[in-house]
């Protein structure tokens, strides 16, 4: 099977130039200025921008919760990520108390297999460390699952002390994984969250003010003398404090292997959007919590100076009826997340490039590039050259839609960013040389995305 895309702009992290992509069977097999090669489809990107694929690389498919579940499974959020340009995700399989790591991976295979219509990695989240679960960090690793994810929040359910953390850390030093840091200080967070339920303050917008920004730094920084002491790198999921970012950037001044990722909520979205009318604040209640709009500009900046080097989402959608609804009258038990995977690039596009605060380069470094090269997927996934996989995007830069929660594919009942219009849009998508959307359809199929066994650190 030839697929030959004619006329577009290729964009990678480096480039951007015109030329023509020939695809055979799963990879890119050549690129120039024109082919004129027989195919048996040609695709006419005249006026688009041909992009590797969008990498993901923080999102929770059918995660339960609280004996509910995150309303995408891997079919609707792979599909939904497909609409808006992202062939790649990395999901998080959750180790419970008491549980093996293995049955975790298992049990996370089971609900992609048959169901993922593009290729995703797992990370490992670890709640429960002892000798044996130590051991079988080894073993992930070499299984492709090459990279754990920690909590310093959420005690009692997902945080683990300071020692775990530092073992874990001190194992990946051995075997080549990596740790992900969910960087806010649990303990200091609980205690607000009860003072204010005790004081009556029940209402959304109080997750966010019992969530100091502070306890995002301070987490940020532990976690990252921690890793400075264990002398391995560390990565920062979803930060969104210009507090904790201050912290990343001094370690990485000291030439420390900090990286962070922030994502489009935390760029676009505010505290103010806590203070919508009735329970509307609930739509946004995720942690780390929306900060302050006037911060907003410190994480542009990090982004453009390579502070962070990610846009993930942290796609974890909750219906507002029957599912947010169960913090109605307490704010601590409204399911933390928000919907995302299938809005992060036309957002990033329109908000990062178009504004010209980053590059068209660095769009495509933040988006696909960076996060293949951090976990393992480059240059299998992450860039549009001879041998990588067919994960390609052809984007139309000048093509405006408004988000709306009816016209997206994500399977929740509300959007965060609404009647939001964004200029730049996913026009056609092929997942390893298979077309996954075009014309606005899907038509991939269900089972046709592959578990992706992603490299150690070299
Ligand atoms: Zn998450």
């Amino acid at each position: 099977m030839r697929t030959l895309i004619k006329g577009g702009t290729v964009v990678t992290a480096t480039d951007q130039y015109k030329g023509d992509v020939l695809v055979e069977d799963e990879k890119i097999s050549t690129i120039g200025s024109t082919l004129d090669i027989a195919a048996d489809k040609t695709i006419d990107a005249s006026g688009k921008y041909v992009l590797p694929g969008g990498i993901d690389v923080h999102t929770h498919m059918d995660m339960p919760f609280g004996g509910s579940k995150s309303s995408d499974d891997f079919e609707t959020g792979t599909k939904a990520a497909a609409f808006g340009g992202t062939t790649t995700i990395v999901d998080f399989a959750i180790q419970y108390r008491g549980q093996t790591l293995h049955h975790a991976m298992e049990t996370w295979a089971k609900k992609a297999e048959g169901k993922a219509v593009c290729d995703y990695g797992f990370h490992m989240i670890i709640t429960d460390l002892n000798d044996q679960v130590e051991c079988e960090m080894d073993a992930l690793v070499r299984q492709g699952i090459t990279s754990f994810k920690l909590f310093m929040a959420y005690p009692g359910v997902f945080m683990l002390d300071d020692a775990s953390i530092f073992k874990a850390l001190l194992r990946t030093g051995k075997n080549g994984g990596s740790i992900c840091m969910h960087a806010e200080n649990g303990g200091v967070i609980d205690v607000l969250v009860q003072r204010a339920l005790a004081e009556g303050k029940t209402a959304p917008k109080y997750h966010a003010l019992t969530r100091p920004a502070r306890a995002e730094a301070e987490a940020t920084h532990r976690a990252i003398a921690l890793a400075e002491i264990a002398d391995v790198p560390i990565y920062i999921v979803h930060l969104s404090a210009a507090e904790a970012l201050e912290m990343v950037t001094e370690a990485r001044d000291r030439g420390l292997p900090a990286n962070a990722e922030t994502c489009p909520q935390y760029l676009f979205l505010s505290y103010d959007n806590y203070e919508e009318p009735g329970f509307g604040g609930a739509k946004y209640v995720m942690s780390p919590p929306l900060r302050e709009k006037a911060k907003q500009d410190q994480l542009w900046r990090g982004l453009a100076f390579n502070d962070l080097q990610v846009i993930s989402t942290d796609h974890c959608p909750f219906c507002m009826k029957e599912q947010k609804e169960l913090g109605l009258n307490d704010f601590s038990k409204i399911p933390n997340g928000a919907p995302g995977v299938e809005t992060r690039m036309s957002l990033v596009y329109d908000g990062g490039v178009r504004t010209g605060r980053i590059s068209l380069n660095r769009f495509v470094e933040l988006t696909s590039t960076s996060p293949a090269k951090i976990f393992g997927m480059f240059p299998r996934k992450g860039t549009i050259a001879p041998g990588s996989d067919a994960d390609i995007v052809v984007f139309d830069p000048n093509r405006t839609v408004t988000l709306a929660a009816k016209t997206l594919h994500m399977n929740v009942d509300y959007n965060p960013y609404e009647g939001r219009q964004v200029t730049g849009a996913t026009d056609i998508v092929l997942s390893r040389g298979r077309l996954v959307i075009e014309d606005g359809k899907f038509v991939g199929r269900a089972g046709a995305g592959s578990f992706i066994k992603r490299a150690t650190r070299s």
